[in-house]
Order: C-alpha cells, then structure tokens, then sequence
C-alpha cells in the first residue's frame, strides 16, 4: 500500500505523517515513511542542489528534471522494493507535487510535466493520495513559527518566501487535482486541531489496509 501526503507548506504533512505511522505500526503493520525531494541517498543529494536554488541558478525545467532524476532513484531504491516486501509506504510529497510547484507555478508546460512523471515512477503510482488543504496565509504562519535554523532544518527556504497569491494558486492546483482524480485524491480539512485531522485520515487509510 502507497500513501502520498501533499499539500503546501505548513500544512501538516510531516505531522500527519508521524501520526498515522505510528496507528499504523500499533496495527501490527510494517511502515517505511519517507519523503521527497530525497529519500534515497542519490536523491537526498539532488534534494540539496534543489533547495539551494536550482531554479534561480538553473532554471525551471532544469528544476524539473532534478526533481524527476530524484524521484527515479527515490522510487527504484527505496519505494517499489520496500512495496514489493509487503510493507506500507508513507511518502511526504511525490510526483502531484511535481504538477503542482513546477507545472502550475513554475509554468512549465503539463505534457513535459507528465512525461517526466512516468518515467520518474515508472508504473508506481499512490493508492491514495492525501490533500491536507487549509488557506495559505494559515500554513505560511505555521511554517514562520517552526521557522528557526536554515532551509534544512524546516526553516524559510526559497519557496516559503514567495507570494501569498502564489500559495493560494498551488492550493487551487491541488484542490484541481483532486477533482480530476477522484478515486486516487482524498482532501482534508488540515486548518483543524491535529488529532482531528489524525482521526480522519485514519478513517481513510483503514479500509485500504491489505487483510
Ligand atoms: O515538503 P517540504 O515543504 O519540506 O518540501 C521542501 C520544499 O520543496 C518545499 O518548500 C516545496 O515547496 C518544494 N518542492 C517543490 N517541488 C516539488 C516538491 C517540493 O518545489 N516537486
């Protein structure tokens, strides 16, 4: 089982994520949590070319195609064999990320976007995806107050210093995305207390829990 969390920044993700890990791990069940950019070492590698400002030095589609490198080797060495032991992965961000910041606001065309997506996951794709939505200028505020240290410590990297009309524009994206997929998307409300929202996206997990 493949659960991917998205959302913008300060909504929670990394909470939920720690959160449902351990339900999950009291169920008996073998979790790998995870997250991109990074999540192998190859890909932790690019994670740190990538947030020290790729896109500035580079360009968008060069950001692009690092995300894309990342998440192949983040896939093949760590998400499809830790999937095939039999385990349930808890990925922090993946490819709907991708449409999201470099497609929608870095206006990179959606037929490049998409065809790095395929060949980034190579047929593994989410079971369910996890939208944790909640208006921007909330998540911005939450991420400035756990913003101490740099951009690698959950400080202010390049992108929280953008826009609000920037963030409201991703959220519109994912909110888009989860319409167009409906089957795969699930939202939640993620402006409410934690253990709320721990609760909900529990009751979504569960009936996908292989028996
Ligand atoms: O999940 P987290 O907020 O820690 O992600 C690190 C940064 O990478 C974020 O600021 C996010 O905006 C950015 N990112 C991106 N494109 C992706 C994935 C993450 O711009 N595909």
């Amino acid at each position: 089982l493949f659960i991917t969390f998205e959302g913008g920044e300060g909504a929670g993700k990394s909470t939920q994520i720690r959160l449902l890990a351990t339900a999950l791990q009291e169920r008996g069940r073998e979790v790998l949590v995870t997250r991109e950019p990074g999540g192998s070492p190859g890909a932790e590698a690019v994670r740190h070319v990538i947030l020290s400002g790729a896109a500035e030095r580079y360009g968008t589609r060069m950001e692009a195609l690092l995300f894309a490198a990342a998440r192949s080797d983040h896939v093949e060495e760590v998400i499809r064999p830790a999937l095939k032991a039999g385990k349930i992965v808890l990925c922090d961000r993946f490819l709907d990320s991708s449409r999201v910041y470099q497609g929608i606001t870095g206006n990179l065309e959606p037929d490049f976007i998409e065809r790095l997506q395929r060949i980034a996951v190579n047929g593994v794709m989410p079971d369910c995806t996890l939208i944790l939505d909640l208006p921007a200028s909330m998540g911005l505020e939450r991420a400035r107050q756990r913003a101490i240290g740099g951009p690698e410590e959950g400080g202010p990297d390049r992108f929280e210093k953008e826009e609000l009309q920037t963030h409201e524009k991703r959220r519109e994206a994912f909110l888009d995305l989860a319409d167009r997929e409906p089957l795969r998307c699930r939202v939640v409300d993620a402006s409410r207390p934690r253990e709320e929202i721990a609760r909900q996206v529990l009751a979504i997990v569960e009936p996908l829990l292989p028996s």
